[in-house]
């Protein structure tokens, strides 16, 4: 069976193509905007079998038109391109309507267009909940408006899937909301990459502690939390890439479902302070950081009922915080060095 990954050259779409590859042809699409072609590199060292790469942009409706039709024998598709920094999406909110919306509207167009059955993998965020005060966030949790035009793309996207998948009977959809992605494959060949200055807390930790970056700014310590910072639901990459075949083997074991959202995290909530100390223990690399303000937009608590995916998707979480901190470091120093 033949997947078509989108995005795959980025950092969870990299780490689900090496576990895709042990089961299923894997064509990569990507147009690099955030990755780096090393990438295939580290993919095709360690997978289990050769991928395909197509570099396009998914906004270009003729270049989609062109990769169904070198490739009309998908029947599987996980769609990770996007872009993903939300301050970035505050200053420039029509870079991100357009490139998060029009990319998913060429896909299902095409697939449309087409009349193809597909069975689809939407990367959604906990993004989508917006302002939760409810924990753990199960995925009944009514829906506040995003904090951001990032999260509003999730929102907009789990709607335009949702629809289509009402007036397509061949189109089934499972939405994966996940929570904080961090860490690296162990063997240390691909990982968190991110072309400009870290946003996320654990590659600006990785970067600070391999001197590519200054100090830590930890973005406040008067939430209402034990330490005073923020609460997240930190989960290995790897463990995150398993859930996505997971959710295909669950559209293809269960003929009848049609559109479905799961929460992917792993049920535990941990502070800035925390992942600093952890990070510390398990790489005995000292952190530097210093109290900021607050960031505008963060929740002071965020972690996930994860119950749902453990039932239906039989996936569970294998990794420690600690397995996930060490193999961030592993894949930091890895990649400096060469
Ligand atoms: P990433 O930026 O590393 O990967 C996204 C990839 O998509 C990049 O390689 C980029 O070059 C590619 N891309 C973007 N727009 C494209 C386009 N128009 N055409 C072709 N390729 C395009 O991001 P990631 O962390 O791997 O995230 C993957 C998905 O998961 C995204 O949809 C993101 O919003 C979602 N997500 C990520 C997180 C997180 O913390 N990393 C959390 C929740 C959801
Ligand atoms: N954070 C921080 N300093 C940084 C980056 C992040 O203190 O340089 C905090 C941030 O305020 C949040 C947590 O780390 O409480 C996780 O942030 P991240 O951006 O990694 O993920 P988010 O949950 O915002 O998607």
């Amino acid at each position: 069976m033949k997947i078509l990954v989108t995005g795959g050259l980025g950092y969870i779409g990299s780490h689900t193509a090496i576990e895709l590859s042990k089961d299923y042809e894997t064509v990569i699409v990507d147009n690099l905007i955030n990755s780096n072609i090393s990438t295939l590199k580290g993919i095709n060292k360690i997978g289990f079998s050769k991928i395909i790469f197509e570099k396009l942009d998914l906004c270009n409706l003729n270049d989609v038109k062109s990769l169904f039709k070198k490739h009309p024998n998908i029947e599987g598709v996980i769609h990770f391109a996007a872009l993903k920094n939300v301050s970035e999406s505050v200053k420039d909110p029509l870079s991100y309507y357009q490139n998060n919306i029009i990319s998913l509207l060429n896909l299902l167009s095409e697939i449309n267009e087409r009349k193809m059955k597909i069975n689809f993998i939407f990367s959604s965020s906990c993004a989508v909940y917006g302002q939760s005060e409810n924990l753990p966030i199960s995925e009944n949790e009514i829906k506040k408006p995003a904090l951001s035009p990032y999260g509003n793309t999730k929102q907009i996207c789990e709607d335009i899937l949702t629809d289509f998948s009402k007036i397509n009977s061949k189109f089934n959809v499972v939405s994966l909301r996940y929570f904080n992605p961090i860490g690296a494959h162990e063997s240390g060949e691909i990982g968190e990459l991110p072309k400009e200055e870290p946003q996320n807390l654990v590659p600006y930790i990785t970067q600070s502690a391999a001197k590519i970056r200054g100090k830590l700014t930890i973005f406040g310590n008067n939430y209402n939390t034990p330490d005073g910072t923020c609460i997240r639901d930190y989960i290995h990459v790897v463990d995150l890439a398993k859930a996505h075949t997971c959710a295909l083997n669950y559209l293809l074991d269960n003929k009848g479902v049609n559109n479905e959202f799961f929460n992917i995290g792993t049920g535990k909530g941990n502070s800035v302070l925390e992942i600093i100390n952890s990070f510390e223990k398990v790489t005995g690399k000292k952190v530097v950081y210093k109290i900021g303000p607050r960031r505008p937009g963060d929740i002071t608590a965020a972690y996930a009922d994860n119950e749902k995916a453990l039932k239906y998707l039989h996936w569970k979480p294998n990794y420690s915080l600690e397995d996930a901190l060490l193999s961030a470091w592993n894949w930091e120093k890895n990649y400096r060095k060469t």
